[in-house]
């Protein structure tokens, strides 16, 4: 079989570093092109979580996908490390959801019988049991739902971490380019317009997450992939005061283990505006007050926003391009791009290398948007 042919990557945030790293493994000769630097976009302005399961326990196509790449984690990382170095700080103490009325605490309960969530682990612990596993939580709790099976990592290194690897690989990154156009000849992708110039390929592959929409206008259709805010803080956590990660009903709070205490995130429809502002970091700092008391004294260490890439369905767009031989897109991972960067690169590269991918993607395919 002859080698498979050269590939351009738009956009080097986790999702094209990781597929970059997928198709170099599998022989392809990779040119990622980036008009900042390497993950300078919501890959790093995300908190980092790993949690598959989200809201519900409800089995879908979405919830598959994420399952599928939360297993690759183990093997992922170890195998980052192995080739990098880079300890990307992957954490597996779990959250807890705290509960503080009635209600919450019976559907927690419900939630925790159906037969995913038995597999998973969930667990509810109640009264003095919360307090044994998490001190610093708000005596006001009633009780608190575990999810053993949430895990998470710093998604500034494990992006990172996967350009180097892919680097290793022989990949080439062009920074502080931006790719204006995709080519298109006889209907066939082969390459793009980056800064004036022409880079020519076999394929292309946009990961250029909440700008994917932009790019894909010059194609004639555009997707329509938007932006939606998020704002976050950081505190010092030294000393810990968390071991596990806290879910309240506004907020969630992430210790990491280099220091710092993540609280977020808004999710907010404003466009492109690339601010913090009082209303969205003081709601987050009530909210994580709420469920953790003693964090009032501790000193906040940044504040910062990013774009989630977002579809009007909320689920990620993945596969070829209709029609057009040579082009496919991997973007809208909306609030799990860390999530499901390992199961995307994998799919990215079974599209355009095997030309078969190992799960169904009807569910995600760009088609849904382009009829
Ligand atoms: C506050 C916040 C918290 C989050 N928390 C989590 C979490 O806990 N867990 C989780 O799984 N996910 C989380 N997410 C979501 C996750 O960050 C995203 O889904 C994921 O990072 C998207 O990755 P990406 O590579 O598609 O996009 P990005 O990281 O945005 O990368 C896209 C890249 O493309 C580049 N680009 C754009 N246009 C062009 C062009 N024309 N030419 C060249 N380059 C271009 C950009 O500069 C950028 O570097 C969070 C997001 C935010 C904002």
């Amino acid at each position: 079989m002859a080698p498979p042919g050269p590939v351009v990557i738009v956009g080097a945030g986790i999702i094209g570093c990781a597929s970059a790293y997928e198709l170099a493994k599998a022989g392809c000769a990779v040119t990622v092109i980036e008009r900042d630097t390497v993950g300078s976009e919501a890959s790093s302005a995300a908190a980092g979580m790993l949690a598959p399961l989200g809201e519900s326990t409800r089995s879908d196509p979405f919830q598959e996908l994420a399952l599928a790449s939360w297993r690759l984690y183990p093997d992922t990382v170890a195998e980052l490390r192995a080739v990098t170095g880079v300890d990307v700080e992957y954490t597996t103490t779990g959250t807890l959801h705290p509960l503080f009325t009635a209600e919450d605490v019976r559907a927690a309960g419900a939630r925790c019988n159906s037969p995913l969530a038995k597999q998973m682990g969930l667990a509810l612990l109640e009264g003095q049991e919360v307090f044994e596993r998490e001190p610093a939580i708000s005596k006001k709790a009633r009780a608190a739902l575990f999810v053993p099976g949430d895990h998470w990592v710093n998604n500034q290194r494990l992006t990172v971490a996967y350009a180097q690897a892919a680097a290793a690989r022989g990949v080439t990154f062009r920074l502080g380019a931006r790719v204006g156009e995709v080519m298109l000849e006889r209907g066939r992708g082969v390459g793009v317009v980056a800064g004036g110039e022409r880079v020519r390929a076999d394929a292309v592959l946009i990961t250029a997450g909440a700008w994917s929409g932009e790019l894909t206008a010059s194609l004639g259709s555009r997707l329509p992939v938007e932006p939606a805010r998020g704002q976050m803080l950081a505190l010092s956590h030294v000393p810990p005061l968390l071991k596990h990660c806290i879910h309240g009903a506004d907020v969630y709070l992430v210790p990491r283990p280099s220091g710092e205490l993540l609280i977020g995130a808004t999710v907010e429809r404003v466009g492109f505006v690339r601010a913090v502002t009082p209303e969205g970091i003081g709601s987050l700092i009530r909210s994580a007050l709420e469920v953790v008391p003693d964090l009032a004294d501790r000193p906040i260490t940044r504040t910062w926003c990013g774009f989630r890439p977002w579809a009007p369905d909320s689920l990620p767009i993945l596969g070829p391009w209709p029609g057009v031989p040579g082009l496919a897109v991997a973007t809208a991972h909306f609030r799990n791009g860390i999530l499901l960067a390992p199961i995307t690169a994998r799919l990215m590269k079974e599209v355009l290398v095997d030309g078969k991918p190992s799960l169904d993607l009807a569910p995600f395919l760009p088609d849904r948007f382009l009829k």
